[in-house]
């Protein structure tokens, strides 16, 4: 129910106003039937608990916003005008409220923008909002006309930690547009609040000019306007607009828009697919595969894993525990295989806290009966097997002079008699199912002699696993299974932090041009792209990956 004293706003709020009066006049009546005067109570309780219910159950407030709030409600807004120290008499209603400020959050996380643009600010609590749905590295950039409300948020944002996010641009809006345009900037959301008769050319000027980006939205305010956007006998200059607004979009054949009757309304309008008929109809273009995208998909698209099934050994910890990670977050369901029981299990838990389906898998790569246990316990769960991560390794470093047999045959049973039968294992799989990815972790020292520390078993295993791979590529991509591998440098990992390595470090920072050792991240988007259909046309690979060590 909105506030004693506060004027009826939105749709909702005047539905309750009027059906209040209504009440009022009934019960004062004796002529009025009880069955209509308990209708119209009904009416009014289904009415008036709608905007408090929504209040309760949306995700609270976080303090920065709240606090922002009570500031702006509790500003004298009529003596800051008056003072003329703002333009316009603000009225405090301007500010977005709670449902309204998660509403857009939400939006933000949904489309997972990176960057929105906010035409019309106020105090910030809309922007802030978004803001708090953006990524670390996200941007907010707000057009206000009134630099009085840019001096009044900052400190407020500066209270969040998501305040450093948003940068405001005070003066015409349009001149900022034109400004973003210029520099060639552009947003993947874009909210209207602003002034009422320009929304169609904020609109038409976005559209125009490219500021939002493919696939991006466009959120726009008040599109309701007091429900006077669809009521006759209207003739309210801001409700005329948004109700020519709401028609303009609703028939330009550039966007799709629904309008939510949340407050005072809210509009999502997303722009059409390029290929759509009508607007390939407009320009000429080359119809074809490059510009559809493969399956109808955009590169990003095509990379996503969804759907498939994968394995990862040595996923416990360093690498594989980093590619465990990445092919969830493309999408695949991911079996965390480690000799280690504790460490798989932590691993598939922190992909499970994700929403990525996982499980894990105690094996020891270098026992055919557990490699034949792992992957039939990842068919008997996911029904397939589409990607295998045959990662697990092992090094031991030694002066090839004083190399014992057992430390030679203890490598090459992890790291090539191991990925051997892992290979030949998944491959049976994926060789009748007529698809498969297999993605070996080779190593740079499969090309160079690393030093100063002495590996040949290492050296050695590591070059095994490039040819096991070239091999396999060339003999199975016939029957859709592709084999290739990965070779990093020298990764930040707890195998090299040994006693022995560690005071190598220096001396190797010296041998990469790009000044520093691999982090386990660097490696993410290969084991992604080597999963995904991309890379449908590459077998036998040794993909390195070394910041240009093997160059020098
Ligand atoms: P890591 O930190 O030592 O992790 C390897 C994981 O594999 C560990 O959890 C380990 O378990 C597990 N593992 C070892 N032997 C296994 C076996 N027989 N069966 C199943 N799991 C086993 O190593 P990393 O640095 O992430 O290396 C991963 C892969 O990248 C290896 O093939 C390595 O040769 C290769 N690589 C690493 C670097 C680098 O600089 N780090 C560079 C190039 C290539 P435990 O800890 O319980 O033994």
């Amino acid at each position: 129910m909105p506030a004693a004293g506060k004027v009826p706003d939105t749709p909702v709020e005047i539905l309750v106003d009027v059906l209040t009066k209504a009440m009022a006049v009934a019960s004062s009546s004796v002529n009025v039937p009880q069955e209509l005067k308990s209708h119209l109570q009904e009416a009014l309780d289904i009415a008036c608990g709608l905007d408090n219910y929504l209040e309760e159950m949306s995700t609270p407030e976080s303090e920065p916003l709240a606090e922002l709030y009570r500031e702006t409600v509790s500003h004298d807004w009529d003596r800051v005008h008056q003072e003329g120290k703002t333009m316009f008499r603000l009225p405090k209603e301007c500010v977005t409220g709670h449902v309204e400020g998660q509403t857009l959050k939400m939006l933000v996380h949904m489309s997972q923008a990176k960057r929105v643009l906010e035409i019309g600010m106020f105090t910030g609590y809309g922007a802030l909002s978004m803001a708090e749905g953006l990524p670390e590295d996200g941007c907010l950039v707000a057009c206000e006309l009134e630099p009085y409300l840019k001096d009044f948020s900052r400190p407020l944002f500066d209270k969040s930690p998501h305040g450093s996010k948003i940068s405001v641009r005070t003066g015409s809006a349009m001149d900022t547009l034109q400004e973003l345009a210029a520099a060639g900037e552009q947003f993947d959301m874009v909210f209207i609040d602003a002034d009422k008769d320009n929304y169609i050319n904020y609109y038409n000027f976005i559209l125009d000019n490219n500021l939002l980006r493919m696939r991006g939205v466009i959120c726009v305010d008040n599109t309701l306007f007091k429900s006077k956007v669809y009521l006759n006998h209207v003739t309210d200059a801001n409700g005329l607009a948004l109700r020519r607004f709401n028609q303009f979009v609703s028939a330009d054949p550039r966007v799709e828009q629904v309008i939510l009757p949340l407050r005072d309304g809210l509009s999502i309008i997303r722009r059409v697919p390029a290929t759509s008929e009508g607007v390939k109809a407009q320009d000429k273009i080359t119809d074809d595969v490059v510009f559809r995208g493969v399956k109808g998909q955009p590169i990003l698209d095509r990379l996503r894993l969804d759907g498939k099934v994968a394995y990862v050994t040595g996923g416990g910890q360093g690498i594989g525990r980093a590619f465990a990670h990445a092919l969830g977050e493309a999408g695949a369901k991911v079996a965390v295989v480690d000799l280690d029981q504790d460490k798989a299990e932590a691993v598939a838990k922190e992909l499970l806290v994700k929403g990525i389906s996982s499980m894990s898998i105690t094996a020891d790569v270098s026992k055919v009966e557990d490699v034949r246990r792992m992957v039939e316990a990842v068919v008997g769960r996911w029904g397939a097997l589409h990607v295998a991560c045959n990662n697990a390794g092992i090094n031991m470093n030694s002066a090839s002079e004083e190399t014992t047999l057992e430390e030679w045959d203890k490598t090459f049973d992890v790291n090539l008699r191991g990925t051997f039968m892992c290979c030949q294992a998944a491959g049976r799989v994926m060789l009748k199912q007529g698809y498969g990815k297999i993605i070996n972790t080779a190593s740079m020292a499969s090309l160079i002699v690393p030093h100063p520390q002495k590996q040949l078993s290492y050296n050695t295993s590591k070059a095994g696993v490039v040819k096991l791979t070239q091999t396999l590529g060339t003999e199975w991509i016939d029957r859709g299974v592709r084999v290739n591998c990965i070779s990093p440098g020298i990764v930040d990992t707890p195998l090299i932090h040994s006693e022995s390595l560690r005071p190598l470090v220096q001396r190797w920072l010296s041998d990469i041009p790009a000044g520093r050792l691999a982090q386990v991240t660097d490696l993410q988007a290969a084991v992604v792209f080597l999963a995904s259909d991309t890379s449908d046309y590459m077998t036998g690979h040794n993909l390195v990956i070394e910041g240009g060590q093997s160059l020098w």
